[in-house]
């Protein structure tokens, strides 16, 4: 079953290929043109707003991922702004850092939330993952991407940099979240 995969990072479709393989699921990049503005106000807004555009373009069915990082004593910032909170991977890392200078409270989560569309333009399935853990006072590790160094995962003692990508694709709000998809479609294509 091919499902459109709402990005237009080649990457990202690589990464969940390999999540994936051998569920008899391939998510394949959208049509020319896909280039939604991500205006929502929440993961859920924005990973639908993403989802119907890539479904505008191929009538197919389509999935869509929202992610991003939430500090509690940030009041859930950087949140659906974790992308755009500074302008470089660095910088973000550094803003978080002195936003939380001194913070004794540094608990954390990453948050990811996907929204599958079907073949007639409706909401088939959405659901949030989530990864537990807290922000380090320094960046820690060389592997992943985006937050990764400065976020410790609960009951693991190391950052998410610290884990391998096979590690990592365990635990991360990415893969809870795209196995619950998986699992909704595994049990959809048994009752068809
Ligand atoms: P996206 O919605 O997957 O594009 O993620 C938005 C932003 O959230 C990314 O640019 C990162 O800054 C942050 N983010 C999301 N997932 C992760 C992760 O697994 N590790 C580190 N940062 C992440």
């Amino acid at each position: 079953m091919k499902i459109v995969l709402a990005s237009s990072n080649e990457h990202k479709v690589k990464e969940i290929n390999d999540i994936v393989r051998g569920s008899g699921l391939e998510f394949i990049l959208p049509p020319a043109g896909f280039d939604p503005t991500e205006d929502g106000r929440t993961f859920e807004e924005n990973s639908l707003i993403k989802a119907k555009a890539a479904w505008e373009l191929s009538k197919t069915w389509s999935l869509a991922d929202d992610s991003g990082l939430c500090i509690n004593a940030l009041g859930g910032k950087p949140g659906i702004h974790s992308a755009r909170y500074a302008e470089t991977p660095r910088k973000r890392i550094e803003r978080v850092l002195n936003e939380m200078k001194g913070i004794g409270d540094r608990k954390a989560h990453f948050a990811c939330c996907m929204t599958l569309i079907n073949p007639n333009g409706g909401v088939e399935f959405s659901y949030t993952g989530f990864c537990s853990g807290s922000i380090t006072e320094e960046a820690r590790g060389t592997n992943g991407f985006g937050y990764d160094p400065i976020f410790l995962v609960e009951g693991r003692g190391k950052t998410m940099a610290e884990l391998s990508e096979a590690e990592k694709n365990q635990i991360s709000h990415r893969s809870n979240a795209l196995r619950a998809v998986i699992g909704y479609l595994t049990d959809l294509r048994y009752s068809l």
